[in-house]
């Protein structure tokens, strides 16, 4: 029999747009410690429906933890310790993001157990979609809290020159996936009730994407451009930027691997003789 989590209130941040779809979700969870899970960006709406979760049980809340510090996530913390002066804020250590969000952080570590609501989450430190990322695992119910990990229709960027790595990305996903994780509570989209199949479907992707940038390396783009206007053909705007992230990583997973190499300035597919 599969235990629920109890006191769990979904509150979204109030911020949609076009990197972040409807919006980010916050997750509170309610009881002994109660625990908000990442910031959103400190929308008055937001801070109002927490307050009024709250007040419906009588609590006030004592902790906030980041999945990671990209600003949807992590730019509300601010106004967070503002009306919650009491609340201890936590994240896995990233000194940018201290700077860049200056309310008292306390450092997480891979493998710690904290207390949050009335239940117990491990924190797993998941990097690749950026360094800094982790999720929560509640084993009782066999639920992840997947922050930017997952995201049900949507593929999840790898910023290759903004700390994105794919190589990071695909060993956590394979990490998160050896938990066999019933759900998982995203920081988009709905709810994933089908987490194994949405990460076979991820990694078989990227896979394939893989396949078409070595593909058009071997007929001679040599630039990260060159690689998208192949591999992209149809893209322009504010995607595009995300697609030259996205073969960056790409680019990079291969030249660790020595499956490419940079000849002067020009990418080419390392022959083995
Ligand atoms: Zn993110």
């Amino acid at each position: 029999m599969q235990e629920r989590l109890p006191g769990l209130v979904g509150l979204d941040a109030g911020n949609p747009g076009p990197l972040t779809g409807a919006g980010n979700h916050t997750w509170l969870l309610t009881g002994d410690v109660p625990t908000l899970i990442d910031a959103g960006v400190g929308a008055p709406a937001h801070l109002d429906a927490i307050a009024a979760a709250l007040d419906a049980v009588g609590q006030t809340l004592r902790q906030v933890v980041l999945t990671h510090a990209h600003s949807d996530h992590a730019s509300g913390s601010v106004a967070l310790a503002a009306r919650w002066p009491d609340a201890v804020f936590l994240k896995w250590p990233w000194p940018d993001a201290d700077r860049r969000y200056p309310v008292e952080w306390t450092p997480l570590a891979n493998g710690q157990v904290m207390a949050a609501g009335d239940v117990e989450l491990e924190v797993l430190h998941t990097p690749g979609h950026a360094p800094d990322h982790i999720c929560l695992w509640h084993a009782g119910s066999s639920t992840l809290f997947g922050g930017d990990l997952l995201i049900e229709g949507s593929t999840v960027v790898v910023p290759g020159t903004r700390g994105g790595d794919l190589i990071a990305y695909l060993e956590s996903l394979a990490r998160v996936a050896a938990r066999e994780p019933r759900q998982v509570l995203p920081a988009h989209g709905p709810v994933i009730d089908d987490p194994i199949g949405l990460i076979e479907r991820y990694s078989a992707r990227r896979a394939s994407r893989e396949r078409e940038v070595l593909a058009a390396i071997t007929r001679g783009a040599d630039s990260i451009d060159s690689i998208v206007t192949a591999v992209y053909p149809t893209i322009t705007g504010p995607l595009r930027m995300v697609a030259v992230e996205t073969v960056h990583a790409h680019v990079n997973k291969l030249r660790t691997e020595r499956c490419v190499e940079d000849d002067d300035g020009h990418l080419r597919v390392v022959t083995t003789a």
